[in-house]
């Protein structure tokens, strides 16, 4: 690590920040309207700052802009000018780690340790699709005898609306941005509004890397207006949407008027089924890792595990062991592993599912908050044993450092168990039986199976989940079907057949 990072990292405390403001046609504006709205520390629950709030009005304009610069000089421009600004963005990412690693935490809640490489991995998004626009962004030709040639081209949509959450703000939000904009597109993000920050750092990123005006805009505020808005505006032709699985639901009733293309990242209940075969102490690092990282606020986490029999209480006494060690804390400590839930009511919700674990018979084991961060929406790493999958703590998504623990006797019961349910995001299995790892991965019901794998991702992937989890898949070259409209052209080379309608006889 260079000691100019160590330096800053020693320097981090939880400042109150700047106002922020919208980012619209190239500018740093206030709403028209003047409303903002309060910005909280999920460590201290005071405020941070206030951020602009935009709402149809605000959406509008940002829309107005992006359409403008997508008939501009951005629609127009040649791909190696606009690769240029694509890499320039990562690169200028890259310059900034530190200090959004810093937003992120102060923002979020999120552990420093892991924002930073969120952070690192977003700059990769640009470069990745930099990358991949160059190399896998191609149409197919189809000669047809000697008489045609039909080949496709894949043109931009125009201008796509981004709505985002906020439990892996900078990173989530760059998925997105990175392939629309590399693609050709122009963007209004909306942010989720409990974690402003680091949009606003990549809106100054965007802007220090001069982009022609309008290409990107952030439009802060809420769902139900400054989202609708957006979801709802004609000149937006689709929109990506990564949140709740109801949330989804809503956008794609209302994008139906305006016949918006729209593709959803939602939720999940991702089962992780350890036989008793598995590498012990491996299968036991990924299960604590994949639920207690990122607060438990992860989509793919494994929030229900399932236990073989034979090594189940080997595996919950392991389990136990770890909850109690995990390093609670504040999340600009580097040594922190699990910081507090993004907001209060968030937090209230997940308390509140503890309790009713309680009452549908489960046992409940948790980690201790440290007394001197009990302002903080903390909560402990919490194990649910004697779980029962038709419990409502193994059906719904809690959303925080909370995983039901579930015994099972044999493969098709663990198949059973892992597919009763509405979501399906994500999956991991552990054996050393190939066939069995094989077998069970093809049979649970998932966007993503992981066997022997803790959540690592090849950017190259299709990313996205079936059944309730969501619809469509972004990732590697399969973000072009979503950001692209193919275009077929047919081209006779050779005097194939017209019919004469009309001719005299
Ligand atoms: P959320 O659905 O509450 O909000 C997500 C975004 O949608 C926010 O920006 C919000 O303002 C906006 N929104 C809310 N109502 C809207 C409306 N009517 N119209 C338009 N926009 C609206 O989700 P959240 O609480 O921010 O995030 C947590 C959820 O996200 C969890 O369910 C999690 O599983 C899911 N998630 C999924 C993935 C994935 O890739 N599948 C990744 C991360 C998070």
């Amino acid at each position: 690590m260079s000691t100019q990072v160590q330096d800053t990292q020693e320097k981090r405390v939880h400042d109150r920040q700047e106002d922020i403001k919208l980012y619209i046609n190239g500018r740093f504006v206030e709403g028209t309207s003047g409303l903002t709205f309060e910005n909280r520390n999920p460590f201290t629950n005071e405020v941070i700052n206030s951020i602009a709030e935009g709402r149809s009005e605000e959406v509008d304009q940002a829309v107005t802009a992006a359409k403008r610069a997508f008939e501009g000089s951005w629609g127009s421009m040649k791909l190696s000018a606009r690769m240029k600004y694509i890499n320039r963005i990562a690169d200028l990412i890259d310059e900034e780690v530190e200090e959004i690693a810093y937003l992120e935490a102060l923002d979020t809640g999120l552990p420093i340790a892991q924002t930073r490489k969120m952070t690192a991995r977003a700059a990769e998004n640009f470069r990745f699709y930099a990358r991949m626009v160059q190399t896998k962004l191609h149409g197919e030709s189809y000669p047809v005898d000697d008489e045609f040639i039909n080949y496709t081209v894949y043109n931009p949509l125009g201008v796509v609306g981004l709505i985002t959450p906020w439990n892996a703000p900078f990173m989530l939000e760059t998925w997105k941005v990175a392939p629309a904009l590399a693609t050709g597109n122009t963007v209004v993000l909306k942010p989720a509004e409990l974690s402003p920050l680091s949009a606003n750092k990549l809106a100054e990123i965007i802007h220090k890397a001069g982009l022609p005006e309008g290409v990107f805009n952030v439009v802060h505020g809420f769902g139900e207006t400054a989202g609708a808005s957006l979801v709802a505006h004609p000149d937006v032709k689709a929109i990506s949407f990564t949140g709740e699985t109801t949330t989804g639901s809503i956008i794609i009733k209302n994008s139906a008027d305006s016949l918006k293309k729209t593709s959803m990242e939602l939720g999940g209940k991702s089962p992780l089924i350890v036989f008793d075969d598995a590498d012990f102490d491996r299968a036991l690092d990924a299960t604590v890792w994949g639920i207690f990282s990122f607060n438990g606020e992860r989509c793919t986490a494994n929030s229900r595990v399932l236990l073989q029999k034979n090594i189940k209480d080997r595996f919950v006494e392991a389990l136990k062991e770890r909850v109690a060690n995990i390093k609670i804390g504040d999340p600009l400590d580097p040594s922190t592993q699990l910081g507090p839930l993004v907001e209060k009511e968030h937090y209230n919700k997940v308390k509140q599912y503890i309790e009713l674990a309680k009452e549908e018979g489960c046992e409940v084991v948790q980690g201790t908050v440290p007394e001197d961060v009990k302002a903080g929406n903390f909560v402990p790493p919490t194990l649910l044993l004697n779980a029962t999958n038709d419990m409502r703590v193994c059906q719904e998504e809690i959303f925080g450092p909370v995983m039901s623990v579930i015994e099972f006797e044999t493969d098709e019961e663990a198949i059973a168990v892992a597919n009763d349910v509405r979501y399906g995001l994500a999956g991991y299995v552990w054996t050393k039986d190939l066939k069995r790892g094989h077998r069970v991965a093809q049979a649970v019901e998932a966007g993503m199976i992981w066997v022997n794998a803790q959540n690592v991702r090849d950017l190259r992937i299709p990313f996205g989940g079936s059944k309730d989890s969501g619809i469509g898949r972004e990732g590697g070259h399969y973000a072009f079907e979503f950001y692209t409209e193919p275009k077929v052209i047919h081209v006779a080379i050779g005097d194939h057949h017209i019919p004469q309608f009309g001719m005299k006889k």
